[in-house]
């Protein structure tokens, strides 16, 4: 824990079309933070949101200076949108927590308790997952596997963005320049002194989940290739084995036209292989393109974000941060 902060905690909050859930979020947030007598902030990130949520917060933050609003010029995405906050948090622990109400706010308290105790980390794992289908619990699964198949850093299950982080590690984060921000795992990725609460991760309040199927397996597709280079290298060996087994048929093949002269039928198996081939140069080809066309993102040396306006910071922050939004 370093008091050099004035501010114990931050919270931060990337919005996406939320206006209905704001009032209810800031009524259960403010209420568990003002019962822990501790000096907050909250920074909200307004992430392109098309409804009222950025008046709505600028309310907000009009009635309670502690809640600072960073508006981004556009829809960045979540990932990005929780960037954007991370830089704008000043506090000594860092919290981002989901503006919907699936994460509740009453576990701050937990969280804060354990990070007092000396952790870095203290991430929220999810017991149970209500008001989710089982495709998505299924999908979810399979992803977990997946992930844990292909890359060698353990990723923890069930767990979201919804974590306390420590300065140390806030800023960690903030040296890592890539653009393509699977979050979930730069978090582990960092390092340091983890360890997690259990919660009931609740059905969001109001409004509708901003994935679909679609921007979920992307995301997951994102969250492999930018922290493992394994399917890129299996394609060596799957081109092996398949070399190895096409020597083999082509011995058998010499030998059947040695023995029992040439045999014209076989227009099937022709087929078979030249599709089964083709769609494995495919396949290797579209997983090559994946890589290629992140290190194309990257070298651009795009900003991450850009920010429209920002309410509460003081002119000093400004600067600073508008400097770190250039070099982010
Ligand atoms: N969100 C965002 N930008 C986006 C999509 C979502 O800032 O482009 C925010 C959203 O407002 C919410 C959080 O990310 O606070 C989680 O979004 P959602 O509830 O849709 O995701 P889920 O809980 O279903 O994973
Ligand atoms: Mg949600």
């Amino acid at each position: 824990m370093t008091n050099s902060s004035p501010i114990e905690i931050s919270i931060v909050i990337p919005f996406y079309n939320e206006e209905p859930n704001i009032d209810y979020l800031f009524e259960r947030l403010l209420t568990v933070l003002d019962s822990l007598e501790i000096s907050y902030e909250i920074v909200c990130v307004n992430d392109g949101s098309r409804d009222n949520t950025l008046n709505h917060l600028i309310k907000h933050h009009h009635q309670n200076p502690a809640i600072k609003v960073v508006n981004l010029s556009r829809n960045f995405g979540k990932e990005i949108a929780l960037s954007a906050g991370l830089d704008h948090a000043y506090g000594a622990a860092v919290i981002p927590i989901d503006a919907d109400l699936q994460d509740p706010p009453e576990l701050i308290k937990n969280l804060i308790e354990k990070w007092r105790e000396g952790y870095d980390v203290v991430y929220a794992t999810r017991q149970s997952r209500q008001g989710e289908s089982w495709v998505k619990r299924l999908t979810a699964n399979a992803f977990y596997r997946v992930m844990s198949f292909a890359t060698p850093i353990p990723m923890p299950r069930n767990t979201g963005d919804f974590r306390l982080l420590d300065r140390r590690v806030v800023d960690a984060l903030k040296h890592v320049p890539e653009r393509t921000r699977f979050m979930k795992g730069l978090f582990t990725w960092v390092g340091f002194k983890q360890t997690s609460v259990m919660f009931d991760r609740t059905p969001r309040y109001k409004g509708s989940t901003k994935w679909n199927y679609w921007k979920l397996w992307n995301f997951a597709v994102g969250g492999i290739v930018s922290f493992s280079v394994r399917p890129l290298k299996i394609w060596s060996y799957v081109g092996l084995i398949l070399s190895f087994l096409a020597f083999l048929y082509a011995l058998v093949l010499i030998l059947q036209t040695v023995i029992h002269g040439v045999d014209i039928p076989g227009y099937a198996s022709v087929m078979v292989t030249v599709l089964f081939l083709g769609g494995i140069q495919l396949i290797s080809l579209g997983i090559i393109g994946e890589y290629l066309a992140r290190v194309y993102e990257e070298s651009k040396g795009r900003p991450l974000y850009l920010v429209r306006e920002k309410y509460g910071f003081k002119e000093i922050d400004e600067t600073t941060s508008r400097e770190r939004t250039t070099c982010v």
